[in-house]
């Protein structure tokens, strides 16, 4: 219908439609004086889809008049990306009459594109046919603002939970800000205050030319904004850096001149202790200070980039400590594990395979451990599964495993049991490869029998006089006996009783003789260290036994005073007597020159607290200067003419192997007391 068109039927008529059109004109003025009143942006557009109104906010918005406007579909208010869609959308709904909705960006009158969101409804009759399409525009820039940032945030800290290096993920927050807040150029430094210097985080923007010497550079407020942001803890804009007095002389003002780039704004980043990691650059090409908006963004961007740059740290802080760890248990041959008893789940360290000598990443299982043990130590390992499942909370075990190529290695386990996270008792443990100390320990203690053995030739061949005598004393008694004998049988009557008598004498005197012998042979013979009960009573006498005569000869007086039911010892006896003899023969030496009182040594066997005997030599002689005192067990220290030195240092080293202490201590009157002390068994077997 036009309402301009007029027809020549009668004045009436003409009146009528006069009429009729003043009140559609008024309908018309109503209508786009409610449109113009709306606060948000309306379009009015006709069924054929061409624009016939837009609202003053409308107009406004645009900085167009309706005219121009009118042809949006060609010309640039709807952003060139979005049109195609907007103009699929409007067709659409157009075609089917449907309400439609669509978001596209806007260009504003000073260019700027904002986002609107734009719902068209049909206007109808009440025939149902439409009259009109009224859109509504809604201005959602914010939200889809907040929406990219969101989505931006979200894929930030995905990258950074996902572990992507620390590079990839700052080159993309830097990304991330230049395309959310255009118009802008980004740079994020690392500072390493070891050695106070810049190090390139990611300027993705920027070229090599700018990036180069900024790597490196050394945190100073000279630097430039960076560097007094690093110190000062908190942000600094240089609004224009060409201008800015604080950074005239500033390191990085010509670089950022050569470069066309003029506001320079510098967040420090921070740890979550406060410190300063780094700084986060926003530079323009134009002089500018930061709105509220980009304020929002940096100290997103900077929360972000602590969260990556902590996290890479603490990564590269782990695997430092993984690394040393794994060195460590390398250089002490060592390996751990987890045991989950409830599920007999093994987990073993990298260390662990090597030692057990197995293809490194197979599932551990008992039996497969089992499989390595040493026959001989099998029971020990039935024992550790029996307590584990028994839950005891620690143990320790020394055992053997054979390898496949027949070597045998020593290893020791400790273990402790842990939280109970699977619902079950774990263990965690550690095995030591102690081949090599075993290996060691057990030649130690051959050279340390052999030299023993040397100690011993050497101090019993000063006995040899004695021994003679020992041996000859029963000779000489039994060709005595003898021949006393012959000459009993030779009489008449011959008297057998009284040759019948010496007979058995002489047999005692042989037997003396052998007796002599075999405990001399004892001595002599070349015998690695045996364990065996020793009581120490019985190896005192003994050895008195044999050094009787040399004593003697000596003028010495022995006495004794043994203990009662002497608790046994489990040790080597050899090696015990040939202590006791040293000490016997040293208490004897240094009483050679003494004439003005007894020379008297004293034996005495005694229990100790917590189990120990105690067998000590008390003697009358010339004592040691008491500087001498911690030189006595050295080796080779002697103070005689003929002495060796080796028979204290050698005696100790043999006390000690039997886990025992040696000492000496001067008399209150004149002499030392020499005394060791090893633990001894509790009860004495019956
Ligand atoms: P050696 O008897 O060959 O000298 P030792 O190791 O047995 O070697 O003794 C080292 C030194 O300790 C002796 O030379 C002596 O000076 C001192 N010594 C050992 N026992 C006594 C003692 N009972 N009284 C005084 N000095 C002693």
């Amino acid at each position: 219908m036009n309402p301009g068109r007029k027809t020549t039927a009668g004045d009436d008529l003409v009146q009528r439609l006069e009429q009729a059109e003043t009140a559609l004109q008024a309908r018309e003025l109503n209508f786009q004086l409610i449109v113009d009143s709306i606060p948000a942006q309306v379009a009015v557009i006709a069924p054929n889809g061409e624009v016939e109104t837009l609202n003053q906010p409308c107009l406004e918005y645009f900085g167009k008049t309706l005219g121009e406007l009118k042809g949006w579909a060609s010309s640039d208010p709807v952003h060139p990306e979005d049109l195609p869609h907007v103009i699929e959308v409007l067709t659409h709904a157009l075609k089917t009459g449907q309400t439609y909705e669509v978001e596209a960006r806007h260009r504003r009158y000073d260019g700027v594109y904002r986002w609107f969101h734009a719902r068209g409804f049909p206007l109808k009759d009440i025939d149902g046919r439409i009259l009109r399409w009224c859109v509504l525009l809604t201005d959602i820039d914010d939200r889809k603002r907040a929406e990219a940032q969101l989505a931006g945030e979200k894929r930030l800290l995905e990258m950074v939970a996902s572990g992507a290096d620390l590079t990839e993920v700052l080159t993309e927050l830097c990304k991330f800000v230049e395309n959310t807040a255009a118009d802008c150029t980004c740079g994020i430094y690392l500072i390493d205050w070891r050695t106070t210097t810049f190090r390139l985080g990611a300027a993705p923007s920027l070229p090599a030319s700018f990036n180069d010497p900024v790597e490196g550079l050394t945190v100073t407020p000279d630097a430039g904004p960076c560097g007094a942001a690093a110190l000062t803890k908190s942000q600094v804009i240089a609004t224009d850096i060409e201008a800015d007095p604080r950074f005239q002389s500033a390191t990085i003002r010509p670089l950022l001149l050569a470069h066309g780039l003029r506001s320079h704004w510098s967040t420090p980043i921070f740890s979550r202790n406060g410190e300063v990691l780094g700084t986060f650059a926003i530079f323009q090409n134009h002089p500018s200070s930061p709105t509220q908006l980009q304020q929002d963004l940096i100290s997103q961007v900077t929360h972000i980039a602590s969260i990556a740059i902590e996290r890479a740290l603490s990564e590269e802080e782990l695997r430092r400590s993984e690394a040393f760890l794994a060195e460590g248990q390398y250089l002490g041959r060592m390996g751990n594990f987890l045991w989950v008893i409830a599920t007999n789940q093994i987990t073993w360290s990298e260390p662990m395979y090597r030692i057990f000598e197995f293809d490194p990443g197979i599932t551990m299982t008992l039996e497969l451990i089992a499989s390595r043990v040493h026959p001989d130590d099998m029971p020990m390992i039935h024992d550790m599964v029996e307590r584990a499942e028994r839950g005891v909370s620690d143990f320790e075990y020394e055992h053997r495993i054979l390898m496949p190529d027949g070597s045998v290695k020593y290893l020791h386990l400790i273990a402790h049991r842990t939280r109970e996270e699977h619902g079950g008792p774990e263990y965690i443990g550690a095995v030591q490869d102690v081949t090599q100390r075993h290996l060691s320990e057990e030649a130690l203690s051959k050279a340390r029998s052999e030299l023993a053995r040397v100690a011993r030739v050497m101090s019993l061949g000063a006995l040899t006089a004695s021994i003679a005598h020992e041996v000859n004393q029963p000779l000489s008694g039994i060709i005595t006996n003898a021949s006393t004998c012959v000459r009993m049988l030779d009489g008449d009557p011959p008297n057998v009783d009284g040759a019948r008598e010496t007979a058995k004498r002489t047999i005692r005197d042989g037997r003396r003789a052998a007796d002599v012998i075999t405990r001399l042979r004892a001595l002599f013979s070349k015998k690695e260290a045996v364990t065996e009960l020793v009581d120490l009573n019985e190896a005192t006498r003994e050895v008195m036994a044999l050094s009787r005569s040399e004593l003697e000869r000596n003028r010495v007086i022995l006495r004794t005073e043994l203990a009662e039911e002497l608790p046994l010892v489990r040790g080597d006896r050899v090696q015990l007597q040939q202590v006791i003899i040293n000490l016997l023969r040293n208490g004897s030496d240094a009483m050679s020159t003494v004439g003005d009182r007894p020379r008297e040594l004293l034996f005495k066997t005694e229990v100790e607290e917590g189990n120990y005997v105690r067998v000590s030599v008390h003697d009358a002689g010339t004592g040691f200067e008491p500087h001498a005192m911690d030189r006595l067990f050295q080796s080779f220290y002697t103070t005689k003419d003929v002495g060796m030195g080796i028979g204290l240092s050698v005696s100790r080293s043999i006390i000690e192997s039997h886990r025992g202490r040696m000492w000496a201590t001067p008399n209150d009157g004149p002499g030392v007391t020499f005394s060791f002390s090893i633990p001894c068994l509790v009860d004495r077997p019956g």
